[in-house]
């Protein structure tokens, strides 16, 4: 067999679709962000990154780097093996008490990824539930959806936010049934936000336990940082809220707080939880330092929702198609996975802007957009640049300037999508 030749074509299919990802080659400057050196071909340049998700920029603060250092310094780079093995060291546990308290939970538990935390979670909670029904939003995560795969349990996708579906499908399972309602609450493709307190009503109504994945509102939403949740006053209706470290703490981490009994349950039980090696205490101190900052400090989230708000304005004012979104995420038009590629790298070649082109299957096709997320460093200059940058290439490149086609595509590609998540197992 010609083992070789069969990845060659794996890849091969990638590039006739227009979706082999390339990585860019990027290097970011402490007390310049977003500013970052790109290597490419030979030469290094500065260019600016309008696509980081380190929203706040809180992987630059000087606090968190200090506490990071000093932790390395005083107890070395790496955890040292399992905490079944090796015990926990004591930034992690101060990390996990103080997550616990960002979210008013019983208890946190940590993992090496956001990503792991939604995937071992949701599977182990889901498989000690005798006979669990999974109901899952067809926009989720792809770590979710891994989870909920590996859970074995049978599972049903809900349309995107939509009450009614889920309602007809928690009417229509076994009262006696077990049932777990995963869900987001920013949807971070499209910058939308779920009914949380709606989704929580019906839980109770229909005997449901209810997941959130709060990874793109940990930090940025509530006056202590702890999301959506935090923000509407609904973090005791919701069971289990799952977060990030990488995001807008900064750091590197995932989470998941709620119920002793279940924190406990999957600390006991999940293989991606017990047989890796833990977060090194540096970045659990580092994480902790972003966490105590933003529960106090307001002045990150305000100019975050200010250069956000900004940047929107300023791209509809000059006719570009950004997509309607509720959050700090500015999503634009493309619909096209080859164009959006073309985009990408001519506002990196000529414009030295870098935003990554979004295409299928992490968007659905006839959805391939530039995902911008400004942060608080993003000022009106840098906004102006690059509403002149998206100006220039949208006309060399013949893009469209309307989103009104797009609102049609994106509901007719959902139903895609939802057919894609049911038969992906
Ligand atoms: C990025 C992301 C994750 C994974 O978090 P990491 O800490 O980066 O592994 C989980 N859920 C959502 C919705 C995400 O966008």
């Amino acid at each position: 067999m010609d083992y070789r030749s069969i990845f060659q074509d794996a890849v091969d299919q990638l590039h006739s679709e227009k979706r082999y990802r390339v990585f860019a080659n990027l290097e970011r400057i402490v007390g310049k962000f977003p500013r970052a050196i790109h290597r490419s071909g030979g030469s290094a340049r500065e260019v600016t990154v309008w696509c980081s998700n380190d929203y706040l920029g809180m992987g630059q603060n000087e606090n968190v780097i200090a506490a990071l250092c000093e932790a390395a310094g005083k107890m070395g780079s790496g955890a040292g093996g399992t905490r079944n093995i090796s015990g926990t060291n004591h930034p992690l546990v101060e990390l996990e008490l103080e997550l616990s308290d960002l979210h008013g939970k019983e208890a946190a538990l940590v993992f090496t990824s956001g990503f792991i935390s939604n995937e071992a979670s949701i599977s182990t909670i889901a498989r000690l539930l005798p006979n669990c029904l999974i109901l899952s939003d067809e926009l989720n995560h792809s770590s979710m959806i891994e989870g909920v795969r590996r859970s074995g349990t049978e599972k049903k996708i809900f349309r995107h936010n939509d009450l009614e579906h889920l309602e007809e499908l928690l009417r229509a399972a076994d009262p006696d049934r077990a049932k777990l309602i995963v869900f987001e609450s920013v949807y971070s493709m499209d910058g939308d936000i779920a009914p949380i307190e709606a989704i929580a009503d019906l839980a109770d109504k229909y005997g449901a336990m209810t997941y959130i994945d709060e990874v793109h509102a940990v930090g940025m939403y509530g006056t202590r940082g702890g999301g959506i949740c935090d923000r509407d006053g609904l973090a005791d209706r919701i069971d289990i809220i799952e977060g990030t470290l990488a995001k807008a703490f900064g750091a590197l981490g995932g989470y998941i707080t709620g119920p002793r009994a279940v924190i406990d349950a999957v600390r006991s039980y999940a293989p991606g939880f017990i047989f890796t090696t833990a977060l090194p205490p540096a970045m659990a101190a580092a994480a902790t330092t972003s966490i105590r900052h933003l529960k106090t400090s307001q002045t990150e989230r305000q100019q975050h929702q200010q250069q956000a708000q900004k940047t929107k304005d300023v791209l509809l004012d000059a006719g570009l198609p950004v997509m309607p979104s509720q959050t700090h995420i500015v999503p634009i038009l493309v619909g096209d996975p080859e164009l959006c590629k073309r985009a990408s790298d001519r506002l990196m070649d000529v414009h030295g802007i870098y935003i990554q082109p979004i295409n299928y299957p992490t968007v659905p096709r006839g959805t391939e957009r530039l995902r911008i997320t400004p942060s608080p460093f993003h000022d009106d200059a840098l906004i102006h640049a690059l509403r002149d940058a998206l100006i220039e290439v949208w006309d060399t490149l013949g893009i469209a300037l309307t989103t009104e086609t797009s609102t049609s595509v994106v509901n007719s590609d959902r139903v895609v999508q939802l057919t894609v998540n049911k038969s992906g197992g």
